[in-house]
């Protein structure tokens, strides 16, 4: 399906790369670049044009160095407050707001982590443009395609408004390489002038999950994921030691999570969950509902274990195993 947006006056096509500059939001830590964010890095570059990076944030002078030692990079744009230890939608949108008036981009670019989710959406608000998020292909400068429906449909569509504003799902494109040595890059700084009122939300505290040295979910290689069918908090352990085996990030579906007290929901795949595109995926007791599945059909291959033949996740799995998880994961770790 080709759809055209018709906000925003007459469409107008973008045929060169000429006027592209694009302005790409560092997602980070204050001390490293987020590894999901390398694929935006590769995003940016597929636009064509200058590419400034943006990074707002709080004692964060490696996380400049990185962006420094990313080739192409016309200048750094940096904004550095103890405000900004961890930004919020709001502590941010005048800064780029303000990096908009100054630098006029035609593209703001982001990740679509809860980073870009967050902020992309007020800034799309503020400057009266309709972002297009999660996109999972760049076909011309205002040309791109994003997934729908939970991912059962693909969207194609131009914009025609300008700054185009996007949020680029990690999965979708290559991680950009690392360069070891440092690039003649310009680096900007921005004064943040601390709003004097309340400013409609507050960052509080942030409780990074125990991962118990399991490798981020995100960017995993080998996935095992548990649903309802494992049962409690004790049965759970099972998933949790096959992962181990297998030196594996441990996922859930919203099921579980939501069952609380098994695991806490960042470990939630899918629809309203992480994305993943893992080499290997294992799903234990996991009945393959579309939002789950939306959150897995990029992995390289899929496995299920459930004792329903009928269940859903059959359809999309490579190998499946009917069975009862209790008994087949035990056995499995035995060969393993
Ligand atoms: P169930 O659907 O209950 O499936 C359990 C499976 O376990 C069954 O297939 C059963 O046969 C099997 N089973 C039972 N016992 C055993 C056993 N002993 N051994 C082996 N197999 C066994 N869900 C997500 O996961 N992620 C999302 O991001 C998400 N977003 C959503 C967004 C919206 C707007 C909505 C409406 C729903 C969303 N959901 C999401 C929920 C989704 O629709 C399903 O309800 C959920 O994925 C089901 O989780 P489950 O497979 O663990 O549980």
């Amino acid at each position: 399906t080709r759809f055209q947006r018709t906000t925003g006056g007459l469409w107008r096509s973008l045929s060169s790369t000429a006027g592209v500059s694009t302005m790409l939001l560092v997602d980070h830590d204050n001390k490293h670049l987020s590894p999901t964010f390398f694929s935006a890095i590769t995003a940016s570059k597929k636009l064509g044009g200058e590419v400034s990076m943006f990074v707002a944030g709080h004692k964060c002078d490696s996380v400049v160095e990185e962006c420094l030692s990313i080739d192409g990079i016309s200048k750094v744009i940096v904004a550095s407050d103890v405000l900004l230890e961890h930004p919020t939608a709001e502590t941010m949108t005048p800064l780029l707001v303000a990096a908009q008036k100054q630098f006029s981009f035609s593209h703001i670019l982001s990740n679509h982590s809860s980073f870009g989710k967050n902020i992309i959406p007020r800034l799309g608000a503020v400057l009266d443009v309709q972002p297009v998020a999660d996109v999972v292909e760049i076909r011309a400068e205002n040309h791109f395609v994003r997934p729908f429906y939970a991912g059962n449909a693909l969207m194609e569509l131009k914009v025609s408004e300008k700054p185009v504003i996007l949020t680029i799902r990690p999965t979708a494109f290559e991680k950009h390489a690392k360069l070891d040595e440092k690039k003649g890059t310009v680096v900007e700084k921005m004064d943040f002038d601390a709003p004097k009122e309340a400013i409609g939300s507050e960052f509080v505290s942030m409780k990074v999950p125990e991962k118990g040295g399991r490798p981020d979910l995100s960017t995993a290689p080998i996935v095992v994921a548990g649903g309802r069918g494992v049962g409690s908090r004790e049965k759970f352990e099972w998933v949790e030691k096959l992962a181990d085996k297998l030196g594996a990030a441990v996922g859930a579906t919203r099921a579980v999570v939501d069952a609380g007290g098994i695991i806490s929901n960042d470990a939630q795949i899918g629809q309203t969950g992480k994305i993943i595109a893992p080499e290997l995926y294992i799903g234990v007791g996991v009945s393959g509902a579309i939002q789950h599945v939306a959150g897995i059909k990029d992995s390289k291959v899929i496995v299920a274990i459930n004792k329903d033949p009928e269940a859903p996740i059959f359809q999309v799995a490579d190998f499946g195993l009917v069975a009862d998880a209790l008994k087949a994961v035990p056995e499995l770790l035995e060969k393993l």
